[in-house]
């Protein structure tokens, strides 16, 4: 007759192996092994006790390897969901999706950004208005025609820049975007320009200027000249619908664009 120790080590071997392949389960084994003992052994057990009670019974093979509990997923910030995207496109998507982008302005269009995502300039304005929501395009509306008309004057097409603003949805009666709109509409914008990676940004406006430059000051003190920005550099100059309501303004733009003009040559624009 096997030694029953023998046989229940056999079994344990051969449960742990089953276990490897086919993953964890619970084995119970339900028949009792009678062990024959010299009557020496037996001569004080009762009559039940000469069944000895196999130490295997209830065995519960699992417990000598505890399932690995699935640990729930981390949750992704929107700063490392911004980081994670690698084109425009997959960036479009997400701003798709981002409800913080959106003004108390109902069921507005994303206005993403527009041009060539290879551009060594890249304009900045302020927010949508309501042409530019209908269209999903920034500048499309009289300040936009006005700002075409600038960037054909220093020898630039629509084709050469690429055109975003602050913010990507209109806010309600073109309103001043409120600067929590701003805060968080600035990481996408920040992701985003670095994904075109252009050489120069031109700012027209003061909310453009003072939200790209984190700086409260009017955007007389900002203009004119090239301020470092995020490896950079940065112009700051009048908003094109300022000029549509004050000529003034006309002249610094003038030189102001014509500095740009020169700036991105001696960067090696093209
Ligand atoms: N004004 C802006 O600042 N941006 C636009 O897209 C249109 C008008």
């Amino acid at each position: 007759m096997p030694d029953p120790k023998e046989v229940i080590e056999k079994a344990e071997r051969f449960f742990k192996q089953q276990q490897e392949i086919y993953g964890n389960f619970s084995v119970k084994l339900t028949q009792e092994i009678s062990t024959p003992r010299s009557p020496e052994e037996t001569k004080d057990d009762g009559p039940e006790m000469n069944q000895v009670k196999d130490s295997t019974e209830d065995y519960d093979i699992s417990k000598a390897q505890e399932p690995v509990q699935p640990k729930p997923d981390k949750e992704v910030s929107t700063e490392e969901k911004i980081a994670a995207c690698q084109t425009l496109n997959e960036l479009r998507d997400l701003c798709e999706e981002a409800d913080e982008l959106r003004t108390d302005l109902k069921d507005t269009n994303l206005v993403f950004g527009v041009g060539n995502p290879n551009a060594d300039l890249m304009i900045i304005g302020e927010a949508p208005g309501f042409n530019e929501d209908k269209q999903g395009e920034p500048f499309v509306g009289d300040a936009g025609q006005l700002l075409d008309k600038i960037m054909k004057a220093i020898n630039f097409t629509r084709e050469d820049i690429y055109i975003a603003n602050i913010l990507k949805h209109r806010p309600p009666n073109n309103r001043d975007p409120k600067p929590e709109e701003r805060q968080q509409s600035l990481p996408y914008l920040l992701r985003q320009i670095e994904l075109i990676d252009p050489k120069l940004i031109l700012s027209v406006g003061r909310i453009s200027a003072t939200t790209l430059l984190n700086e409260d000051t009017s955007l007389g003190k900002l203009r004119g000249k090239f301020h470092p920005f995020h490896g950079r550099e940065l112009m700051a100059t009048y908003h094109p619908a300022a000029l549509l309501r004050n000529q003034k303004w006309k002249r610094p733009t003038w030189e102001d664009v014509q500095k740009l003009r020169k700036r991105y040559e001696e960067l090696g624009g093209n």
